[in-house]
């Protein structure tokens, strides 16, 4: 397994009491020690250039973007009542990492065919083509997606995203573009509002909203059902995993209760169908995921 991280991610700062922190990632490498059957090679992620991000994001975008960091302090880029998805001083060298992560990951991924992780932060399945919203600046799973399309001509590419809040952003990127397969499993009603299951694109999108207080087993039946099932029929040529940890009963931002073991159970199921379709070709983001405990406990089972 590689492991894509990089010391800029910690340095993204968005003050004190909130959830995403640092620590997350400090958690999530501590535990990753203690992953002892798995040979694991741990790499520095590159920055992404301009001309990769604008596979999805046009430029004046980012532009416009990095023009609001701030020299010192915090600076929101989202109105009320969003007003936490902020910027700090070392903003640009970590988006520029964890995007630049999954472009690493997808170069490996074509050469070695091995299961990728990229360990970074700021997060990015809330950011829309021209929109930063829930932490999220670029959407690092996107643009890898389409850079593996485009750099390598990979087709049917599939995400899925068992972070406990929908994708708004990556559904809004692809939701015409039956080539791509996004399927979201996630508490509804929660931020960000979207991911009915109604919303379907053009038979590309497959959305599972739960409820509140929904346990492991059947947030397990109910991804297998309506998330997995249809990926399995789309056969893509990879897989991509938005994969958040904020399902945890532990987890101070939403009400479902998936134990740590039940993480593996779901991976595992995820695994079968990347070796059936896709030759093991997988990359995984950390995406959310807000209790350190729990962030340790289920990265062991991965
Ligand atoms: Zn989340």
């Amino acid at each position: 397994m590689i492991i894509y991280t990089h010391q800029d991610c910690h340095k993204k700062f968005n003050g004190f009491n909130h959830p995403e922190r640092k620590e997350r990632l400090e958690s999530i490498l501590d535990s990753i020690k203690y992953i002892k059957d798995i040979k694991i090679e741990i790499k520095d992620a590159p920055k992404a250039s301009l001309e990769v991000i604008d596979y999805v994001h046009p430029r004046k975008y980012i532009e416009q973007l990095f023009s609001k960091i701030p020299k010192v302090g915090l600076v929101g880029v989202e109105k009320e009542p969003y007003a936490d998805t902020l910027l700090c001083p070392q903003s640009k060298e970590a988006i520029l990492r964890a995007c630049g992560s999954g472009i690493a990951a997808a170069d490996d991924l074509i050469k070695f065919n091995k299961k990728i992780f990229c360990a970074v932060r700021p997060p990015g399945h809330h950011a829309e083509t021209v929109r930063a919203n829930g932490f999220c600046f670029i959407n690092n799973i996107a643009v890898t997606a389409r850079y593996l399309q485009k750099k390598y001509s990979v087709g049917k590419i599939a995400i899925i995203d068992f972070d406990v809040h929908h994708g708004n952003g990556t559904q809004e990127i692809f939701y015409k573009d039956p080539s791509i397969a996004y399927g979201s499993i996630h508490e509804f009603p929660l931020f960000p509002g979207t991911g009915a299951e109604n919303e379907t694109g053009v038979g590309n999108i497959f959305n599972a909203p739960i409820q509140a207080g929904t346990n492991g087993r059947d947030f397990i039946n109910i991804l297998n059902q309506k998330v997995l099932r249809k990926i399995d029929k789309f056969k893509p040529e990879i897989i991509l995993i938005s994969a958040g940890f904020d399902a945890h009963t532990r987890d101070p931002l939403a009400h479902i209760n998936v134990e740590s073991e039940d993480y593996y159970e779901m991976t595992k199921n995820i695994a079968d169908l990347v070796n059936i379709h896709c030759k093991g070709k997988m990359i995984s983001f950390l995406e959310g995921g807000y209790d350190l405990v729990a962030l340790e406990e289920a990265l062991k089972n991965i």
